[in-house]
Formats: structure tokens, C-alpha cells, sequence
């Protein structure tokens, strides 16, 4: 019987935070096309999510580089110079090597792990957390919207455990607090690096975010990013950052509905938009482009092929280079492959966009080609070199005009593991 126990020992957590900038669901350019809509009342609404995120933005950066005694931080993790050395923050995880078959599912008899969430009310105001509503195995509070992160979180947490054996996004037990009713008709939703965030949406346009358990796991996925390849926010990187959170948010849904590749929407935000909207959600992962077309919003930018890849600044007015438009490429590949190998995502290309996560050398620069070899030599590693799974993702990469030399994958070398080194989290069996 395998006994997982959060690591207990005393040493303190680094003086690290997460990601460094927070992400949220909706891209800058739906709100900004939203703050020139002829309706005074949604461009009025869009206008104060923008300067409420503009003004989390100084803050953000005044709180990243000066500690509360005005010394430097520790940057976040990765490359974090905090008491626990940079190799126990990225130990990789105890993946058992399976090959031409699922994974074994770890034995969670007996396990004490369990998620650790908190969630405030911000009362409508932007100051963060806000009033404590509902902690970890108390009972459900009566504001509805705390109790949908609570589970959402929570499912996140179980997702990340029951198949990946992680203890949160770190690896290492992080507590998930949330502040729900964050500002007036606030639309959007983040990880802050500290904590998820949840506006209620304007009503016109947005219901309220904690409405979709994909969207919740995607901003945590952010987290999770941070915590293992730190793809940088910008360009193919920052597309890459954001197709990982697109996959464990339409994973973490189709493992909670116990849906198989083909029974899942492959949808992210489904159910965001009021009936006033002519769309169906934010993306989709099937097909790329056609998540919206509407009056207001305009029309799902998405591509779905390296050929019409999005070349925009790389600032955050242009989306850091698109990097909510370019995720289509990678995000179409992977449903191709998911579909292609069929049965639960999260336990085959799930596993292995996982191995890539946790287990590879990439860098936080990484491109497309770089990402895609990664995903070859993390599925011939775990399921051999001419399995279903390798053979699926090879020729899902090729459909969407990524075609990384197959011999090739130098991104991906097999973890060089330290003398002595605890081989699952908190040493234990
Ligand atoms: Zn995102």
C-alpha cells in the first residue's frame, strides 16, 4: 500500500510566489473590443475590469520586487534562491514507466493527503482576500458562489492527485485560497500567484466565473506552469503557457464528468456567455476559431495550423504576442491526438503532456517544435516508440504543420536524479 503524506517537515517555504503576472481567463482584447461597444452599460462595465486589472498590475509589480522590508525577494519558482534548494522544488514526480498501456493509477488507500482551500468573500471590493466564508472540511456557506469555487478548487486539487499523484501545484501541499465577488460586475477570473480570483461578470455578456470547473482548473493550471517549466508569458512560450492550461481545464471537466475523448465538448468557458452572446464558449479545442461570432464580441481568433499563426508585438496589448489566439495550434493538436488514441485523455496524452511538464529539461523559452519533440520523447519514453500513443501524437503535430523531427528530442533527456534523492512526495514509499 502506498502511504503519499504531504511533506511535514519544518523547513519554510521559500519567500517565493507563483507566477509572476496573473492571466486571466479573458484575453485583454475581448475587453478592450467590449469598452468600445455601442451599450454604454457593457462598455461602461468593460472599462472597470480593465482599470481594476491595470491597477492589480503596479500592484503586483511594486509587491514583486520589494519584500514588505523593502529588501529583494526571491524570484519565483523556478530559479528561486529560498531556503529549499531549486532541486527539491522541481524533483519530478513518481511516475510509474508503463509501456503500451494506461498508467497505474496510484493507490490512495491510506493516504492523508488532502487539498488545503480557503474561501473569502471580497465583498465586492478589490482589496484581497476579504472575509472568510468557507475552509478546508466545513460545512457549505449560503453564498452559492463560495461554495462553486470550493468544489472547483477542490476538484482541481483531486484531479492533479488522483491521476498525477500531485499534492496541489507545486507538488508540495500549496494551499489554494479564492476570493470570490471580487470588485463590481468585475469580468474575469486569475491565479495571482497566491490565490485564485473570481469576478461575478457584468450579466450582460459574463455570468459569474466560478460557474466553470474549466476555468477554474485553467488559472490554476498557471500555477502549475510556474511551478514546473515556467513557460515565459510571451510569444510561442506564452502560447504554450496558456494551451497547458486550456488541457488540464477541458481534462480536469472530463475527469469529473467521467467523459472519454469523444464524449467531451473539448469546450473551455462553456456556459461563461449569457443567451446574449453568439457563441458557445471562450475556446475550443475541436475546432479552433469557432468558439464565437457575435456582434459584440467579434469573432474567435483562434487558428487551428502553424500557417496562420498570429505574428503580433509582443506586449500586453497585443495579448504578449497572442498568446490567447496561438494556443489554438497546439490546443488543436492535442484534441487530434486525444480523439486519434480515444478512451480518457487525462490517462494517456494527459499523462504524457504531464511527463513534459514535470520530467523534461525545457527551457521557459521554448517553442512549438521544441514543446512538440518534448511530447514525442515523453510518449516513447512512457509507451514506446511505435505505440498508438507516439504514433497519434506524431501525426497530430503534423496536421497542425508541427513536424519536429521524430529521432530527434534533445529537449527531453531522461531526469538526472541526485544521489539519495526522495523518489515521492514527502520520501515516503
Ligand atoms: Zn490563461
Amino acid at each position: 500500500m502506498t502511504v503519499m503524506t504531504r511533506s511535514t517537515n519544518n523547513i519554510a517555504r521559500p519567500a517565493c510566489r507563483g507566477p509572476a503576472s496573473q492571466h486571466g481567463i479573458l484575453p485583454p482584447y475581448l475587453l478592450s473590443r467590449l469598452a468600445q461597444s455601442p451599450d454604454a452599460d457593457v462598455a461602461a462595465r468593460a472599462r472597470e475590469t480593465l482599470r481594476v486589472e491595470r491597477t492589480l498590475r503596479v500592484r503586483r509589480e511594486l509587491r514583486g520586487s520589494r519584500s514588505p522590508r523593502g529588501r529583494v525577494e526571491a524570484p519565483p519558482a523556478p530559479g528561486g534562491a529560498g531556503i529549499i534548494p531549486d532541486a527539491l522544488l522541481h524533483r519530478t514526480d513518481p511516475a510509474p514507466q508503463v509501456k503500451d498501456g494506461p498508467r497505474v493509477a496510484p493507490d490512495l488507500a491510506g493516504t492523508t493527503a488532502s487539498p488545503r482551500r480557503r474561501v473569502y468573500d471580497a465583498e465586492h471590493r478589490t482589496k484581497l482576500p476579504g472575509v472568510l466564508r468557507r475552509a478546508e472540511g466545513s460545512p457549505p456557506a449560503p453564498q452559492e458562489s463560495v461554495n462553486e469555487a470550493y468544489d472547483g478548487l477542490g476538484l482541481t486539487w483531486r484531479f492533479l492527485f488522483e491521476c498525477y499523484g500531485r499534492d496541489s501545484l507545486d507538488g508540495l501541499g500549496l494551499p489554494l485560497p479564492a476570493s470570490v465577488h471580487f470588485g463590481r460586475d468585475y469580468a474575469n477570473a486569475f491565479w495571482d500567484g497566491e490565490q485564485m480570483v473570481f469576478g461575478d461578470g457584468d450579466g450582460r455578456i459574463f455570468r459569474s466565473f466560478t460557474d466553470c470547473l474549466d476555468v477554474i482548473a485553467h488559472e490554476l493550471a498557471h500555477g502549475f506552469t510556474q511551478y514546473t517549466r515556467a513557460f515565459v508569458y510571451v510569444g510561442e512560450s506564452g502560447a504554450l503557457n496558456e494551451h497547458l492550461s486550456d488541457v488540464l481545464g477541458v481534462l480536469t471537466a472530463q475527469f469529473a464528468a467521467g467523459q472519454s475523448a469523444d464524449e467531451a465538448s473539448w469546450l473551455i468557458g462553456a456556459g461563461l456567455f449569457t443567451p446574449a452572446v453568439h457563441g458557445v464558449a471562450l475556446r475550443s479545442l475541436k475546432a479552433p476559431g469557432t468558439a464565437y461570432d457575435d456582434p459584440v464580441l467579434g469573432k474567435d481568433p483562434q487558428p487551428s495550423h502553424w500557417r496562420d499563426y498570429v505574428r503580433m508585438p509582443h506586449d500586453e496589448e497585443h495579448d504578449n504576442g497572442g498568446v490567447h489566439i496561438n494556443s489554438g495550434i497546439p490546443n488543436h493538436a492535442f484534441y487530434l491526438a486525444a480523439r486519434q488514441i480515444g478512451g480518457r485523455a487525462w490517462e494517456t496524452i494527459g499523462q504524457v503532456w504531464y511527463d513534459v511538464m514535470t520530467r523534461s529539461t525545457l527551457p521557459k523559452d521554448t517553442d512549438f517544435v521544441g514543446f512538440a519533440a518534448a511530447t514525442l520523447g515523453a510518449a516513447r519514453d512512457r509507451y514506446g516508440e511505435r505505440s498508438a500513443v507516439h504514433e497519434a501524437i506524431v501525426q497530430a503535430w503534423q496536421s497542425v504543420g508541427i513536424a519536429p523531427a521524430p529521432r530527434m528530442h534533445p529537449a527531453y533527456p531522461r531526469p538526472a536524479e541526485p544521489p539519495g534523492w526522495p523518489h515521492s512526495p514527502g520520501g515516503a514509499g
